[in-house]
């Protein structure tokens, strides 16, 4: 086995090694890895010396060893609560193939099996015990667990625990009350996607006020993100032309629908061997063409975001998206696909405020307003109910009711009971919903601000994940660094007007800085020398090039929150300003390139 103990210290021969002293001899002899990953040796340091850690690294980054091996270390059973059946059995099936003792219940499992892992647990003969959360709310369930208690608590994807989160899961809420029951050991919440808010709200809920808190590897370094507005129409001849290059395939393009996807499979399908996949094609074909694309027989896959789970092809060089995605999270996550053989890739984000306007639209259908809910909360009582009823007494639509129950339903103010007989739940619901629809809106205001960003992408996006001692160094190749190589958006010199309004706006900040934009549109612009698309193109070439810096602001007026920006003058703007130079680039029409006519090209449609 390979837990030494490291109390266990013979009398003869040398001492024994501390747990902390083991990492290394366990990662090569245990798991068969030369060297650790970035960051893993201090993570695996923190936790075996028991630290309480919140581990935010991106999918892949290797941070299931970050429990562990320092699980191992420390000798014991090491209890990990995961969400989904299907990444416990594989964790599991990983541990065991390598000799180590874990086990596992959730639902999925028959009562006999459980019980047989429940005795091992308590007999102490496992390393590992994987738990799905809403075990927790089994009664007698957690008080078992306590009898032996764990060395070392993991709780993976811990984003779920918060509201705040992409993926919020009820059960997670029952961690806090039951974790007190399973301590002293050390807690380590590890997650892909935790924004700041989120981490706020893991440490909270798990209290572990005085957690490290480690947020690493989000920057990719070979990655070029390039952000163009181009209307809808244009996007299929951007995405021809850009994938034309033999360099910049293999690629995925991810499109909204499954409609589009098709039809944009069809025609790139002409020039390269292309197909589509979402979610409504049978399993088989689905498995046929990740496999047919994971061995390179396909050059190009269009596709919903439902591809890319478990894709492990390392040498995707482009990731289109031709709409505007719901939030940075599954972008980022998306785009994470290309370039993982480190050498350049590319990622190119297609959009314009049509789509931002569809977001809105699907968001006031999915999300009704909790007054529309209150009205089912209100039809529902302690007697079960038919849900037709609860509709005719609620008076809404069915497609309404629908959504708006099914919302009630996940957010814990009904419950169905039998057939189709539904009882009034908790009334809690209510903040929990407002909170998940504001979470909602605040993601569409996240990706839309990335999407009109004007400093370096690479660094919006480190910063978004919250580590913000990487988010100042630009990247060099995203289309705000490195304009001229962009595939799409395009960039010209300014002309005659736009160089005297960029002098007028150095100096109207020069006399009194940070100005609102559209007041500062009104002083440098009084003689209509621009439009307001035009002075904005300018202030957006003065940020470019690092003579204005935008900040944030908000008033309040009528209840509602008015946002604006304020703009300053940077170092280089004062030069620029004294010196009379207004030379800027302006973002101009993109390109789209007609493609040259390519031989015709296997489809294996
Ligand atoms: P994450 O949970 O961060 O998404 P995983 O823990 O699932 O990532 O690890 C991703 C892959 O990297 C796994 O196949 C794992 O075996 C491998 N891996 C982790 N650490 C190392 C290492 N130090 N050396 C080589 N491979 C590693
Ligand atoms: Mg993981």
């Amino acid at each position: 086995m390979p837990t030494m103990s490291a109390s266990s210290a013979t009398v003869h021969g040398p001492r024994s090694p501390t747990p902390v002293e083991q990492l290394g001899s366990l990662l090569r002899e245990t798991f068969g890895f030369d060297r650790f990953r970035p960051y893993q040796a201090e993570v695996c340091r923190l936790v075996t010396a028991g630290n309480d850690v919140l581990l935010v690294m991106p999918t892949g980054a290797g941070k299931s060893l970050c429990y562990q091996l320092p699980g191992l270390a420390r000798g014991g059973t090491t209890l990990v609560l995961s969400p989904l059946i299907a990444l416990m059995e594989d964790q599991v099936a990983a541990l065991c193939a390598r000799g180590i003792r874990a086990e596992r219940i959730h639902s999925g499992r028959a009562r006999l099996d459980a019980r047989a892992a429940c005795r091992k647990y308590l007999d102490g003969d496992l390393d590992f015990l994987f738990i799905a959360p809403e075990r927790l709310s089994v009664p007698r369930f957690p008080e078992m667990l306590a009898k032996r208690k764990p060395v070392l608590i993991a709780i993976d994807e811990a984003h779920c625990i918060s509201q705040w989160g992409h993926d919020f899961r009820p059960d997670y809420r029952l961690l806090g009350e039951r974790l007190p029951l399973l301590r002293p050991a050390p807690v380590i919440a590890l997650t892909a996607t935790a924004t700041p808010r989120v981490q706020e709200d893991i440490v909270a809920q798990l209290e572990i006020p005085d957690s490290q808190r480690l947020i690493h590897g989000f920057r990719r370094d070979e990655l070029a993100v390039e952000i163009a507005e181009l209307r809808r129409a244009d996007r299929a001849v951007a995405v021809e032309a850009a994938l034309d290059e033999p360099s910049h395939r293999p690629a995925i393009v991810y499109a909204p629908t499954r409609k589009e996807t098709e039809a944009l499979a069809e025609r790139l399908g002409e020039r390269f061997p292309t197909a589509p996949y979402h979610a409504g094609m049978p399993n088989k074909m689905r498995d046929r063409v990740q496999a047919a694309f994971q061995r390179g027989d396909l050059e190009v896959v269009v596709a919903t975001i439902a591809f890319g789970m478990g894709i492990d092809k390392r040498n995707i060089r482009t990731v289109i998206h031709t709409a505007l995605p719901g939030s940075v999270e599954s972008y980022y996550q998306e785009i994470g696909r290309a370039g993982r053989d480190g050498e350049p890739a590319r990622a190119v984000l297609l959009w314009d405020w049509a789509d931002r306007r569809l977001h809105e639209l699907f968001f006031e259908t999915g999300y009704p307003e909790p007054t529309v809910l209150r009205r089912i909360f209100d039809a529902l009582g302690e007697r079960p109910r038919r849900a037709a009823e609860v509709r005719g007494a609620a008076r809404l639509d069915e497609a309404t009711f629908e959504r708006a129950l099914e919302q009630l339903r996940i957010h814990g103010g009904g419950r169905k009971v039998g057939e189709d007989d539904w009882v009034r739940g908790k009334d809690g619901w209510r903040d929990a919903y407002t909170a998940q629809r504001r979470h909602k809106q605040a993601q569409l205001e996240e990706v839309t601000a990335l999407a009109t960003g004007t400093t370096c992408r690479m660094c919006a996006l480190v910063r978004h994940f919250g580590d913000r001692d990487d988010a100042e160094r630009r990247c060099g190749r995203c289309d705000l660094c490195a304009p001229a190589e962009a595939w799409i958006r395009r960039f010209r010199a300014a002309t005659d007007s736009e160089r005297t309004v960029a002098l007028r706006i150095l100096g109207a900040l020069a006399e009194r800085d940070g100005q609102g934009t559209a007041q500062l549109f009104k002083v440098t612009c009084p003689d209509h020398r621009l439009d307001r698309r035009g002075y904005e193109r300018v202030l957006d070439g003065l940020v470019r090039a690092d003579r204005v810096r935008l900040e944030d602001d908000a008033f309040s007026k009528d209840g509602r929150t008015i946002r604006f920006r304020r703009a300053f003058l940077t170092d280089a703007g004062w030069i620029a300003s004294t010196a009379g130079d207004g030379d800027i680039e302006i973002a101009a029409e993109p390109r789209l390139t007609p493609p040259r006519r390519a031989p015709a090209a296997r489809s294996t449609r």
